[in-house]
């Protein structure tokens, strides 16, 4: 153990808790992680890890374990319901050296616990920490309702989440905005039956849109775990306020609405037997002011949580944790450290954020304007350079530098892929 060992305690084995937790514990620190479940496990269904999460991934040296299991996309392509018109059409790179990698979360979830298992991560389950204390010893953690001044630490690292509790007792005033809509999603299996005219892509994120009111999702996400069946993650936009009134009518009625926008989904609505197959999930957003209070520090959503819309969520939550391991390393005054982390990240988050805002109304809102814009714009604008260039780093999440301040530099992914192909092969062989 390094003389400067700190005694660390990070609330949340979500992405953002575990990738600290990696990082931090290799740094030589003692890592306790606490998780709220009584099985530590991943809530949800798929997420694309972009460019940036996959180089953080590369750099805790797991990136070739999670492409084995997920799923390449090249390109998210929407059309517009009932015309098929494009109004979505992004390359990722067409040179092919950039990509995204989609994936269920029980597979991110597997590779970083995997890991943080091997590298010796302590972790404690059926702990709910809401608030943490703090005086000029060190800091201590409300755990299950009760002070514990037993254990001491330097540092609280709050990776809970969107709705994060030590957040909310720290800036009260801080409110997360709740975001008009949410989205049914599923985890269902893959099938492309009509492959030869053109069902759907394995490589490709695909939607379809009635104006702003109707968001329909398919993302192939690869595998849970090697071996396993190849799924795909669907989603359907909806208001919390319409989500009884959706059931009462019954899922007969829910399908018939899903399939007269997009016929096409029809071999996925099959899978879908009872609403308990739907898990609504609401969408909030928030960005702390300063993602740190003396001795603890914000990571991931507790720091800043947005609708999906820009799939980046995952990926500033990887960011943030090397960012935060980065800061730590560099200085040993918390103080100094905590105030170069959020530096460090203070840019990247500010504009995806941003755009976040801006953009999730174009496709998921009740207006008739907006997605009148989007359509004009993505059948015009969108196809003239620089733009192509824009909205492909804008969906690979490096629209301005997020690595240099934290000590990375882009990976190749392709050198990923090709890692990915000796384990896989590995592992299907045990
Ligand atoms: C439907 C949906 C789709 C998404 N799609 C994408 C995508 O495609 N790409 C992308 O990058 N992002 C996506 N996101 C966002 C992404 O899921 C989050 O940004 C990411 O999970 C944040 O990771 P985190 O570790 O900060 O928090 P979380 O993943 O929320 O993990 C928080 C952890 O803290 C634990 N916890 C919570 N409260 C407590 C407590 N009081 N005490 C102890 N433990 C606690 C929880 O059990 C959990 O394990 C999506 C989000 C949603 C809802």
């Amino acid at each position: 153990m390094m003389d400067n060992a700190k005694r660390i305690a990070i609330i949340g084995a979500g992405p953002a808790g575990l990738a600290t937790a990696i990082y931090l514990k290799r740094a030589g620190h003692n890592v306790v992680v606490f998780d709220q479940f009584e099985t530590v496990k991943p809530v949800g269904s798929g997420l694309l890890i972009q460019p940036t999460g996959l180089t953080v991934l590369n750099d805790l040296g797991i990136a070739h374990k999670l492409v084995a299991l997920g799923q390449r996309i090249d390109r998210l392509h929407g059309v517009s319901a009932g015309t098929g018109r494009p109004v979505l059409a992004v390359d990722y790179d067409k040179t092919g050296k950039r990509f995204g990698v989609a994936v269920h979360r029980a597979a991110l979830f597997g590779v970083l616990h995997e890991a943080a298992s091997y590298d010796g991560v302590e972790i404690r389950t059926s702990v709910t920490v809401s608030a943490v204390s703090q005086d000029q010893y060190g800091a201590y953690l409300v755990k299950n309702g009760e002070l514990d001044r037993g254990e001491t630490w330097d540092l609280v690292v709050d990776t809970s989440g969107a709705l994060s509790e030590i957040r909310t007792s720290i800036f009260p005033d801080q409110k997360r905005r709740s975001l008009q809509y949410g989205a049914f999603w599923a985890t269902l299996d893959w099938t492309n039956p009509d492959n030869k005219s053109g069902g759907f892509r394995e490589d490709a994120l695909q939607q379809c849109y009635y104006k702003a009111s109707v968001m329909i999702g398919i993302l192939p996400i690869g595998r849970q775990r090697v071996g396993g069946k190849k799924k795909v993650a669907f989603f359907w936009s909806l208001k919390p306020e319409d989500v009884d009134v959706v059931k009462t009518k019954g899922l007969e009625a829910w399908k018939d609405d899903v399939r007269s926008y997009w016929p096409e989904v029809e071999p996925y609505l099959e899978q879908i037997k009872s609403f308990e197959d739907l898990t609504f999930a609401k969408y909030g957003h928030l960005t702390v002011k300063q993602p740190y209070h003396g001795r603890c520090v914000f990571v991931g959503d507790s720091a800043h949580s947005t609708s999906p819309q820009l799939g980046q969520g995952a990926n500033m939550a990887l960011l943030d944790a090397r960012a935060l391991a980065f800061a730590l390393s560099r200085n040993d005054d918390f103080a100094e450290a905590l105030k170069n982390y959020a530096v460090s990240r203070r840019l990247h988050l500010k504009l995806f954020q941003s755009l976040s805002l801006l953009l999730t109304p174009f496709y998921q809102s009740d207006s008739h304007l907006i997605p009148l814009l989007r359509d004009v714009l993505m059948s015009s604008v969108a196809k003239v350079p620089p733009m192509p260039s824009l909205l492909s780093h804008m969906v690979c999440g490096t629209l301005v530098d997020p690595y240099s301040k934290i000590g990375l530099q882009e990976c190749d992914l392709t050198k990923i892929l090709d890692t990915q192909i000796t384990l896989s092969d590995g592992v299907a062989a045990k």
